[in-house]
């Protein structure tokens, strides 16, 4: 879809009706005028164009209290399409999926430690290449590109600001990927692209307080607050990876010490197993610490309960600062989430404030898998589409 089209489709009274019909399954005309407010007239008018959009589609599974079967709207679910990718260290990946998530193609490609600004932007163009390779008669269905990246970005330019990981700055990522494709380009960053992610295709119906944590080379998080992504004034908010849980300990990334993200990602693991261990590799991986762990080793367990006990502490501080209705923990660390969630229970148990805390805050391991972040970044455009 070409570049400005897509603002065209949207109004409020549009954008408030697509909503209804998409969290409600399916709904009469009737019901979203009562249940929206808006007058019958205008939700006629505006289904009108939502049908011509290829939006909504009509079907008549209604009950009937006697007489015709009501018509009922739906969410058209492959009416168009969105490319999400997935732009991590190690690799670059890009998804085309449909509007419910559903993944219909799929691309990937290895980036080097040293890569510079200009081959990075080249992989990153030869992913949506990929993709767009087998859809390119499709190119109107297409609704845009979203792009998800670890570090600090810039929405507003869609710029990567800055990532530690890959050591790139000022990264001019959506002006480099309209050029080429003449498609809208969303950008944000990993955590809260995984927390769309999660809440579009999983979470929906959770409208207070939602949010993501996860837990990987890094500890990030993502905040929805009443359907709205929190960014906070610099656009930092998540950061809880370096919320200082200790006086001293250990140097992080960062520089300050005791940081959050020193107790609990995959480094942190294997650095605890190492301490603790006295046999233990010294090439040692986290995944290793999970196979050892799986085999019944009784120290491995024991490093991964301890590590689930300080997750549980900075929970305690998340759920304390921001009082979500529910959290779900993503990342590689959670691939161990048998040793680890008994400890996070039982941190979460002993230390929240009241009962109503520990028995209504809901904490999930998500199910969306390594698709998460790839999945996020198409919600981009539905959170733009559908807001
Ligand atoms: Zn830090």
């Amino acid at each position: 879809m070409l570049r400005g089209t897509f603002e065209n489709m949207k109004s409020v009274n549009k954008t408030t009706i697509l909503n209804k019909i998409r969290l409600s399954g399916s709904i009469s005309r009737a019901d979203i005028a009562r249940e929206t407010g808006i007058t019958p007239p205008t939700v006629s008018s505006m289904v009108k164009e939502l049908i011509r959009e290829n939006l909504v589609i009509e079907s008549h599974l209604g009950q009937s209290l006697g007489g015709r079967k009501p018509t009922l709207l739906q969410l058209k679910e492959d009416g168009y399409y969105v490319i999400g990718i997935d732009a991590g260290s190690k690799t670059i990946k890009g998804i085309i999926s449909d509007l419910v998530g559903n993944i219909y193609s799929r691309a990937e490609v290895d980036i080097h430690p040293n890569i510079t600004k200009e081959e990075f932007l080249t992989s990153l163009s030869a992913v949506v290449e990929q993709l767009l390779r087998g859809y390119k008669q499709y190119i109107d269905k297409i609704l845009g590109i979203g792009v998800a990246m670890h570090g600090v970005i810039d929405i507003e330019t869609g710029t990567s600001l800055s990532s530690v990981n890959s050591g790139l700055i000022n990264v001019p990522i959506r002006q480099t990927l309209e050029k080429r494709f003449d498609l809208p380009v969303f950008m944000e960053n990993n955590s809260r692209a995984m927390t769309l992610g999660e809440y579009w295709f999983r979470n929906g119906s959770v409208i207070k307080g939602f949010a993501v944590i996860n837990i990987g080379r890094g500890v990030g998080s993502g905040l929805i607050l009443d359907n709205k992504l929190i960014h906070g004034a610099q656009g930092l908010n998540g950061e809880i990876g370096h919320a200082s849980i200790s006086l001293d300990g250990e140097q992080c990334k960062c520089g300050n010490i005791g940081c959050y993200e020193t107790f609990v990602t995959g480094d942190a693991i294997v650095r605890r197993a190492k301490r603790n261990i006295s046999d233990a590799s010294e090439n040692l991986t986290a995944e290793e610490v999970y196979r050892l762990a799986k085999q019944g080793k009784k120290e491995y367990i024991q490093v991964l309960e301890v590590t689930g006990k300080f997750i549980g502490i900075g929970i305690v501080n998340f759920i304390h600062t921001v009082n979500p209705n529910k959290i779900v923990l993503s990342g590689g660390v959670m691939k161990s989430k048998e040793f680890l969630l008994p400890s996070i229970q039982q941190t979460i148990s002993e230390r929240v404030l009241i009962g109503k805390l520990r028995e209504e805050t809901i904490i999930e391991v998500s199910k969306l898998g390594d698709d998460i972040t790839v999945l996020g970044a198409a919600a981009l455009l539905l959170n733009e589409l559908f807001y």
